[in-house]
């Protein structure tokens, strides 16, 4: 079931590669795990899924020991009294929403011997709820990547309004994709804008076509979280 569901997936994307002009396999599936049971996420290990994408820094550490194989992914808001405990083995971060968690990360990555790769969350859907950057404030802190040693920016991360409206959706991520495009100027040692995270089970066809790198798709691989 979770095989036929990554293979039907993995399809959707390759269509939607084809479809947009995307060079083949540019676009990567990172599978939203969260409150799936590890006998799942064997399942899709052993389908050959390496991404997994969890919100809560409790799973993460109750999880990563039983696959540590894997590359775990942290999407969701993160506290910066817990950077400590995923800091050891982190593969990227999506949900960097502001300086100071940021700093943190960075004195847990040096720490711990080892760089930590990041994307800055940026609020594309004016939804106070989603927290994130302003492009403005996100642009600062590239600027001023000296103050974060430990840390490598690899690109943004962004989620669309819960609406059916896909011409909403459709301007939010390209909104995303202009601040990313904007930002190319600001690669360096420490940032590397090459990362766009953006795209879920219901929007994923229209970040692809707006130029997602990073779908995080839980729901249409996993069944629903109820
Ligand atoms: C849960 C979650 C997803 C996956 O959502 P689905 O609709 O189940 O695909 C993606 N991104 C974030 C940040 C999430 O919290």
């Amino acid at each position: 079931m979770i095989r036929e569901n990554l293979n039907h997936i993995h399809f959707e994307i390759r269509q939607a590669e084809k479809k947009y002009g995307r060079p083949p396999g540019s676009v990567r599936l990172i599978a939203v795990s969260k409150t799936k049971p590890m006998a799942l996420i064997r399942e899709a290990y052993a389908a050959g899924q390496l991404d997994f994408g969890e919100n809560r820094v409790q799973e993460l550490v109750d999880k990563h020991p039983q696959l540590p194989e894997v590359r775990w992914h942290m999407i969701g808001h993160l506290q910066r009294n817990k950077v400590k405990f995923i800091a050891p083995f982190i593969h990227l971060i999506h949900s960097v929403d502001s300086a100071r968690l940021l700093e943190e990360i960075g004195r847990q990555a040096i720490l711990h011997e080892r760089i930590i790769p990041c994307l800055l969350q940026i609020n594309i859907s004016n939804e106070e709820q989603k927290g994130g950057f302003s492009e403005a404030e996100c642009r600062e802190v590239l600027e001023n990547m000296d103050q974060y040693p430990g840390v490598l920016i690899r690109g943004l991360m962004g989620m669309a309004e819960f609406t059916d409206d896909e011409k909403v959706i459709q301007a939010q991520f390209r909104r995303l994709r202009l601040a990313f495009d904007g930002f190319q100027t600001l690669n360096g040692p420490a940032v590397q804008m090459e990362e766009i995270s953006m795209g879920m089970s219901g929007d994923f066809e229209i970040a692809i076509a707006e130029g997602s790198t990073l779908v995080r798709v839980g729901s249409s691989i996993f069944g629903d979280r109820g």
